[in-house]
């Protein structure tokens, strides 16, 4: 079992009318996970801490999307959008990550907070230290990674990104850290351009970051081929915690990604990672979700990798 966090609070981060990231994602996931049998208990949002975000994000940064926000709103580039409310959104996803993440190590075994799945918008991967961009504002799951290190006391996280796109704001966060092991599978030559398979970390974090761009022929086999090489990679590093960017644009009939992937393959994906999860972070798979614009199917897929992670 797992548990769900999600909050109607997350409708007041607004985009143009036909913005792919609008809105609705966070609707249809959140019920489709609240009638889901393998969520054990549903959770609100909490209100993140400045400090955890600062902890990725340059404070100059942050307080610009603040005033920003404050001053009616206005965008970053023509992707990334800010609304009154946008920035009191994108606080709650960074805090309810880092409350998901300390409960999820705070839980007994068996516990279902050992393994959260976190509704959230903005999404967070593309942002970086010092720049939103790409729908992406704070970067959740950066920040929550970086507290599980300081203040959780963990040497080794490791972050699984999923999303068709390249997650360069998490890459760039954790380039030379080598307490945070990353790794993206994405399509090749998709946006932002970058995850190049020769980038792999630099300093002490060199070989502490695994890109694996995929071609658009890429098979449904080959692709599972490729995420189990990308686990092997993580399970080789014996990570603490592990985190999952959670995607869901490499589903074949995206309309902003797509990479061939089916309903069923976000279930395997799902079972793998708590298989991952299982030998070496005591069970502890934090999921988050990023990207995914197929209105009338995001809900089912988020359903399949759910059912995936609790062995359904
Ligand atoms: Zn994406």
């Amino acid at each position: 079992m797992l548990v769900s966090y999600s909050d109607a609070l997350y409708l007041d981060h607004l985009t143009p009318e036909d913005h792919p990231e609008c809105p609705e994602r966070a609707e249809v996931v959140s019920d489709a996970l609240a009638s889901h049998a393998a969520i054990a208990a549903h959770h609100a949002a909490t209100r993140g801490e400045l400090a955890d975000v600062t902890r990725v994000h340059d404070p100059d940064y942050v307080r610009s999307i603040e005033a920003l926000a404050a001053a009616g709103g206005g965008s970053l580039d023509p992707d990334t959008w800010i609304s009154p409310r946008s920035f009191e959104v994108a606080l709650h996803a960074t805090g309810t990550l880092v409350a998901a993440t300390a409960r999820a190590l705070d839980a007994a075994p068996d516990d279902p907070h050992r393994l959260p799945f976190a509704v959230v918008r903005p999404p967070g991967h593309h942002a970086r230290p010092a720049q939103g961009m790409g729908f992406c504002l704070f970067n959740n799951v950066a920040v929550a990674a970086a507290h599980a290190r300081a203040v959780g006391g963990l040497e080794r996280v490791a972050i699984v990104d999923f999303d068709v796109h390249h997650g360069n704001g998490t890459e760039e966060a954790f380039y030379a850290e080598p307490g945070v092991f990353f790794t993206s599978l994405h399509g090749k030559g998709y946006y932002p351009g970058t995850g190049r398979k020769g980038d792999t970390g630099s300093g002490r974090g060199k070989g502490t970051t695994l890109n694996l761009p995929l071609p658009l022929s890429t098979s449904r086999p080959a692709y599972r081929e490729a995420f189990a090489r990308a686990l092997d990679a993580v399970e080789a590093y014996r990570p603490q915690l592990v985190f999952a960017s959670a995607g869901f644009d490499a589903y074949a009939q995206d309309p902003v990604g797509g990479l061939g992937l089916e309903q069923e393959d976000y279930a395997w994906i799902g079972a793998r990672l708590r298989e991952l999860a299982d030998v070496h972070a005591e069970g502890r798979l934090v999921s988050v979700l990023e990207g995914g614009y197929a209105l009338d199917a995001l809900g089912e897929l988020v359903g399949a990798y759910v059912n995936g992670v609790a062995r359904r």
